[in-house]
């Protein structure tokens, strides 16, 4: 049996690095079990966030270690185990560069939850995903023409190019690699001692 990471290229997790969130929306977790979990490559390298239950099920089929833990227990009838904050992985994983999953969380987490034409920053709720060339006119659903987009701003491009709406991008839209996932691993970790010391070096 093959055990695929969230960052596999092709991956069927649409979440990517970021399923915790993700899973949060599953009805029925424990709490706990949703916590963010940093993945570490064998060689200390920080590589993912996937949720407690998932790093949970790496340890215990032998592909990671726990390095830190969190401080909660998953209580079963019998078992109290201790859930891990940062987990490495034993064997050393080649990451490919850019794998992230195209999805709708991993550009708004790309773009920081911000829109790209105004900088507002809003909760994912409150933002939408704009076609910088819109679809009616060729553009694709790439992470070249996808951003982050405040509904004020959506409504006043309609179906018009940036220039063609008089609306500037704050910056080219690219896609999301190792490079951004280690900058946004780094803001996830800023407040959490246990992340700090893998993060930030
Ligand atoms: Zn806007």
């Amino acid at each position: 049996m093959s055990l695929r990471m969230d960052h596999d290229a092709g991956s069927r997790h649409a979440a990517g690095l970021f399923s915790p969130a993700a899973a949060a929306h599953r009805p029925g977790d424990g709490h706990a079990l949703l916590a963010p979990v940093l993945v570490l490559n064998a060689s200390y390298e920080p590589i993912n966030v996937c949720a407690a239950r998932r790093a949970l099920v790496l340890v215990l089929k032998g592909v990671a270690m726990t390095e830190e833990e969190n401080g909660h227990f998953l209580h079963s009838a019998r078992v109290a185990m201790r859930l891990p904050s940062v987990i490495r992985l034993l064997e050393y994983r080649r990451i490919p560069h850019q794998s992230r999953a195209l999805s709708r969380k991993n550009i708004l987490l790309r773009d920081r939850n911000s829109c790209q034409y105004c900088a507002t920053v809003l909760p994912s709720g409150e933002l939408t995903l704009d076609h910088v060339i819109p679809r009616s006119r060729g553009g694709s659903s790439t992470w070249e023409n996808l951003v982050a987009c405040c509904h004020a701003c959506n409504r006043r491009k309609g179906n018009q190019s940036p220039v063609e709406a008089g609306m500037k991008l704050m910056r080219e839209p690219r896609a999301f690699n190792l490079h951004t996932s280690r900058h946004i691993m780094r803001l996830m970790g800023r407040s959490d001692d246990k992340w700090r010391k893998y993060l930030f070096y």
